[in-house]
């Protein structure tokens, strides 16, 4: 009993990710612990914003929560390092992700928020991992600390620089994720920073997201598909707007979670945080799960007080 309890704090999934396939999310940082607080973090307001690394999870504890996970026999495209906040936080990255790598070959992404690549440590313990998805989501230090709101010692061109020495360094993948804002930064002017940015650098793949989870500033807008395949093409072929989910995807979820969640906004409005300790699930677990059930026009949200509640429509 004890373990399925440590396994629900740690592990979640295998979810299905519009990029990964079914990934299995590993959560190397406690709720909200990030260097960023996004304008747009689906998450909410980052509660400990910091750039100290150090062990918040151990390594001890994750490493056979994974072999478990693993031993299950799921359908798992990818192992996905995120979770809660910035990842590379984490001071343990590197061993985990040596760890992981001993025990399968499943392939490996880290989705980090790139603001600690500046930092030689950081990059040589992501070197292992198979795929790297970092975030820019501007091109210059004014829309930087207007969207991502970043940690006061965190600089801009550093972080560009480390984006920079890590495509040097790394010889797997590297994505780059893109959110993009209406009215804060897509503009053209934007868009051309951007484009010298990622010509300069180099990246195997660019994704565009805009905000389609419930953001954390509820005044932002997502941009419209047109905007954004208008901006797809500004940045050419290696780009991409992230996909929704594959049809098969979604037919392969698990429904009898799905149907939990649906009886629980039946009965009354509930928050993230409310379906996630009823149900014992991961909050990035619940967040797909409400992704899709809105696109199946199944819930309604709404904001009260403050926080985001979601009802059954
Ligand atoms: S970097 Fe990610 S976790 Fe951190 S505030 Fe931004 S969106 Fe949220």
């Amino acid at each position: 009993m004890t373990e399925i309890k440590d396994m629900q704090k740690y592990i979640y999934g295998p979810v299905p990710s519009r990029r990964l396939g079914f990934s299995l999310g590993v959560d190397l940082v406690p709720y909200k612990t990030c260097s960023f607080d996004c304008i747009y973090c689906q998450l909410g307001v980052t509660t400990n914003q910091t750039i100290e690394r150090k062990e918040y999870v151990k390594r001890d504890n994750i490493l056979p929560q994974v072999k478990e996970a693993i031993s299950l026999n799921q359908k798992i495209d990818y192992i996905t390092l995120s979770g809660s906040g910035e990842p590379a936080l984490n001071s343990a990255i590197g061993e985990i992700i040596l760890g992981i790598k001993k025990l399968t070959k499943i392939p490996l992404a880290v989705l980090t928020n790139g603001s600690l690549l500046y930092d030689r440590t950081v990059r040589k313990e992501l070197l292992p991992a198979d795929l790297v998805i970092p975030s820019l989501d501007a091109a210059d230090l004014e829309t930087f600390n207007l969207v991502n709101r970043p940690h006061a010692s965190l600089n801009f061109d550093e972080i560009i620089l480390g984006l920079k020495d890590f495509r040097h360094e790394f010889k797997g993948k590297i994505w780059l994720e893109i959110m993009l804002i209406k009215g804060i930064n897509a503009s053209s002017q934007e868009i051309e920073h951007f484009k010298s940015i990622i010509s300069e650098i180099g990246f195997d793949k660019v994704q565009l997201n805009t905000v389609i989870r419930p953001p954390t500033e509820k005044s932002i807008s997502p941009l419209t598909p047109i905007e954004l395949e208008k901006i797809k093409n500004a940045f050419g072929e290696n780009c991409e707007i992230i996909p929704e989910f594959k049809k098969k995807l979604q037919k392969a979820y698990p429904i009898a979670m799905e149907n939990r969640i649906i009886e629980l906004v039946k009965r009354r409005p509930v928050t993230l945080s409310d379906i996630s300790d009823s149900l014992g699930i991961h909050r990035n677990e619940v967040i797909k799960y409400l992704e899709i059930l809105k696109k199946e026009s199944k819930i309604k949200t709404y904001n009260y007080g403050g926080r985001r509640y979601y009802e059954y429509k």
